[in-house]
């Protein structure tokens, strides 16, 4: 009896030391662990879409390199690039919006990065000038509306929001959103400063009530019956279509939606992008995500998985996205959107849109 619980005990162990050996087996084989512990890259992101680590950890498993990622604010993110110096971790940084990374590199935080690549994969519109930051996606800011209040024949431009027969109908974010920063910023750009403050001013008239929540509210307004019709970016539209909340589900699909200023400038688009950090330690590695982002894989994905648009003319749109049609964007750089960003929340603030 007592030999045979022996040979049990010691069974058990052996059993349990090949476990331990086979877990240590299969960590080492995770692609990149051991041989390549140098090889890494140090992203800061203010992008917040599950989209984005599953692309990052598919970019480690192709080459190896680990993505480390720091998620935050975009202006808590450039203050803390600021902050650290020389002596900083990031590599890439990467924001929502086009205007945040103009802000990085007019405080000297980015460096000038370009490869055939990159030149390949994104149009020279999505990207600086100076070769400080390339986008990644694009994204449009469109009207969604009540379909049992609006009929699409009175919509067409983003100025008409601003006439008397849409007061007290207008849903729209609060002023410190980028978004609406950026959206005033290129009208500044098209319009001209006085027209552009007209704008702000009418909307704010015209407002259902005063700004709370973010873009998917404004959808969620129309349907509680707070106003009828709403001011949003493209994806979150997409996103709600796709929710695994069917309540979500159910008030994007009682909604219209529109591209305005079809006949005249063209929809706004903003993008979501990001740029070399200047004391990047990891610079080639920066290099190799960016070129990872904009390719065939990540561009399919970002339209797939976040419904919004490829900056990758060679990769098409989603189904979803190919639904609503070919639409004609604004014509401006995008680095006006951070240049006029500053007069834009001035302007904001003037007009008293919260
Ligand atoms: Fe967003």
């Amino acid at each position: 009896m007592k030999k045979n619980l022996l040979l049990i005990v010691i069974a058990a162990m052996l059993t349990l030391s090949a476990c331990g050996n086979g877990s240590k087996d299969e960590k080492s084989t995770d692609p990149g662990a051991k041989s390549n512990e140098k090889s890494e890259v140090n992203l800061y992101t203010s992008r917040h879409y599950d989209v984005d680590d599953e692309l990052y950890k598919s970019f480690e498993q192709q080459t190896g390199i680990k993505v480390n990622i720091i998620k935050d604010e975009a202006d808590v993110l450039i203050e803390r690039i600021k902050r650290e110096g020389s002596a900083t971790k990031a590599d890439l940084l990467l924001t929502a919006d086009v205007g945040r990374l103009y802000r990085a590199k007019e405080e000297g935080l980015l460096q000038p990065v370009s490869s055939d690549k990159l030149a390949n994969q994104i149009p020279s519109k999505f990207r600086d000038t100076d070769d400080m930051w390339v986008g990644l996606t694009k994204r449009a800011r469109i009207l969604v509306y009540n379909k049992d209040k609006v009929k699409p024949e009175e919509l067409s431009t983003y100025e008409a929001l601003t006439e008397d027969k849409w007061k007290g109908r207008v849903l729209v974010r609060s002023s410190e959103s980028v978004y609406n920063q950026s959206l005033l910023a290129s009208f500044i750009e098209i319009n001209g400063e006085e027209k552009a403050k007209e704008w702000a001013q009418g909307i704010v008239d015209n407002m259902a009530r005063n700004p709370e929540g973010g873009d998917r509210d404004q959808a969620k307004g129309i349907a509680a019956g707070s106003g009828d019709i709403a001011i949003m970016n493209s994806y979150y539209f997409g996103q709600m279509l796709n929710s695994v909340d069917n309540e979500e589900v159910k008030i994007a699909e009682s909604l219209g939606v529109f591209f305005p200023n079809q006949e005249t400038t063209g929809a706004h688009v903003n993008i979501s992008g990001a740029g070399v950090v200047k004391d990047s330690k990891n610079a080639e590695n920066a290099l190799k995500l960016l070129e990872f982002l904009t390719g065939d894989e990540a561009q399919v994905k970002f339209a797939s998985a976040n419904y919004e648009f490829p900056v990758n003319p060679g990769v098409e749109p989603s189904e979803l996205l190919k639904s609503w049609g070919d639409f004609k964007e604004q014509d401006i750089p995008l680095s006006v959107l951070g240049e006029n960003n500053a007069k834009a929340i001035i302007t904001l603030n003037e007009v008293g849109w919260k």
